[in-house]
Parts: structure tokens; sequence; C-alpha cells
């Protein structure tokens, strides 16, 4: 299963989302990611899946759910698929509708890796740091990634692109939303100039149990300093499109399976596909968890954030 969705996004519409990846397959292990610690960091591309078999999929789910965007992403960093240019091509020529691409950016300063994502139509890199030491603090990058020369990627690729550029930033309190850090960030964007910046927080649990939303008069101060950008500080919801789905227990855990669900998510769907014990069934069965973060309760894979403590689970 390479494909998900649509599911509605804010930025991209009824967003058909593609993983050419296999799940935590990433050059970074950020402080904030929601698939928990990622335990062997990679900067190599590969083949990963036959590319034949993912574009059946897409073409296969295009025809079935017309969404409004394709968008490349991925339990981890999907330009480490060596196939993303090609699917992405063989896409344009296949339908009408916009490819987008998720990105942390790290290997934007490839040549191989720009000439791949400029094909597309909208790419969304990540940039959390204005600094090598913020950057390694926030993003614990493979030791083979520079800061610098990701910046040059990024300004390289607004350079020769034509698409639209967005970046995204996610702010962690004490790490990366002082002052001084986000002055060196606001130069860095302003060098990158990408057409919209969008700001994050912490919105679901993180690899790190520390890891906390900044406070709201830092959030003022982001809003003055970056006038140009968009702050969305709460849990984006994701209402699955229950056609594709068979069982409330598939639904529940596919979603679970890319990012921790919202209990109330996972028990609207338990209401609409009338099933009802699915979720107590599943933590009974130890499939899933459930853990509160920033005043949600959340449903996770429960192998997915072994770095949580026994008492932060909330059953
Ligand atoms: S947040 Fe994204 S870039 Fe960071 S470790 Fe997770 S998947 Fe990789």
């Amino acid at each position: 299963m390479y494909v998900f969705g649509p599911i509605p996004s804010r930025r991209l519409g009824r967003s058909l989302g593609v993983s050419p990846i296999p799940p935590k397959t990433c050059s970074y292990s950020c402080v904030y990611c929601q698939l928990g610690r990622m335990k062997n960091l990679q900067v190599d591309r590969e083949s990963f899946f036959p590319k034949q078999d993912i574009l059946a999929e897409i073409l296969d789910a295009v025809r079935t759910s017309n969404p409004d965007c394709i968008t490349f992403t991925g339990d981890g960093e999907p330009t480490l698929c060596r196939d993303i240019g090609w699917l992405i091509v063989q896409i344009k020529l296949n339908s009408q509708i916009p490819v987008a691409v998720i990105t942390n950016g790290s290997l934007i300063h490839r040549k191989d890796v720009r000439q791949d994502l400029k094909k597309s139509d909208i790419i969304i890199p990540s940039l959390d740091a204005g600094n090598e030491k913020v950057f390694w603090k926030t993003n614990r990058p493979h030791p083979g990634i520079d800061y610098h020369r990701l910046v040059m990627g990024l300004k390289a690729l607004r350079f020769e692109f034509c698409g639209e550029l967005f970046l995204d930033v996610m702010l962690v309190k004490g790490v990366n939303d002082t002052k001084e850090a986000l002055g060196e960030l606001k130069s860095a964007i302003e060098a990158i100039k990408p057409d919209k910046v969008f700001f994050q927080t912490p919105t679901r649990p993180p690899a790190e149990s520390w890891v906390e939303v900044p406070g709201r008069s830092t959030l003022s101060y982001v809003k003055n300093l970056f006038p140009y950008s968009v702050l969305y500080d709460d849990v984006e919801s994701e209402q699955v499109e229950m056609n594709e789905c068979l069982t409330a227990k598939q639904a529940i855990v596919n979603i679970c399976s890319r990012h921790p669900l919202l209990f109330e998510q996972a028990v609207e769907i338990e209401r609409r596909l009338s099933s009802s014990g699915t979720i107590r069934q599943l933590i009974d069965e130890g499939v899933l968890k459930k853990m509160k973060y920033h005043h949600h309760s959340f449903l996770l894979l429960d192998f997915g954030h072994q770095t949580m403590s026994e008492e932060e689970r909330v059953i």
C-alpha cells in the first residue's frame, strides 16, 4: 500500500498521499517527529519498491477518488526514493492533477534531487533552524548532512523551480523559538525567498516527551516577525474517506501507522462504521496505545513511540 486518502489538507485541498519509502526511512530524527525516534538514518537514495507498482496504485486511486492534489510525503523522507522523478513525470503524463512534494529538504543540495522535484507543481521543504547548532538540536540529522549546504540547496531550488515553493517551520519551545534563533531563521528564509511560510507547533505526541509547544507570547512575536507567514497551532483533523476502507479496524490502524490519531476521531470512525468496541479491542490486543499530549488524547501504534515512559500512557 503506497497510497492513502484522499485526506483534507489545509494547504492542498483533498490530497492523495503517496509514500514511496518504507516506514521510518529518514535522514533526520527530529525531536518533534510524530513517528517516534528514527533508528537508522540514511542519505543514500534507493528504489525501495517496484516503481511500476507504485504508479499503478496512484493512477488507480486517482481514477476512483479524483483528488485535488497528489502529494509525495511518507513516513520519512520521500526524496530518498530514487524513482520519485520518474513517478512525477508519469503522473503528469496521465493526469492533470497537481503534484506536491513534502520534504525535509536535506537532499535538495543534490542536482539529481532538484532535477526530480522540479517536475512537480508545489514543493514544501522544512527549515526549522537559522544556524547549525539549532539545526542539530532540532532535527538530529545524519552526520553526512551539512546545514549550510542545506540552505544553499534551497536557494538553488528557488532559483531553478518555476512552481510554488512553500517553507514549513516547526517551532519547539526552548529549542528554536528564542528571539536570537528566530532572527537567524528570518535571515535564512529571506535569503531563500519562498512563496509562503507555514509555522506549525507540535500538536501530536512527539518523539521526545520533553518537546513542548511555544507559549502564546512567543507565537505573537513570530506573527509580528514574519507578517507574511501562516501559523497553524491546532491539530489538523483527518476525516478518512470511508469508501477506501473495509472495516473500522483497518481505517484506524491505517491512520495510526502514519501518525497519532485524535481519540475523538477514532470514536467517530467507529460510530460511522457501526463498529463499537474496535478501539478497546485494538488496545487490549496491544496493537494501539492511548496517550495524552497537549490537552488532547491520541491513539498510536504500540511500537511507534518507545521513547515515551510508561507513566505517560493513560491506558
Ligand atoms: S519529522 Fe519528518 S523529517 Fe523529521 S524525522 Fe520525522 S519524518 Fe523525518
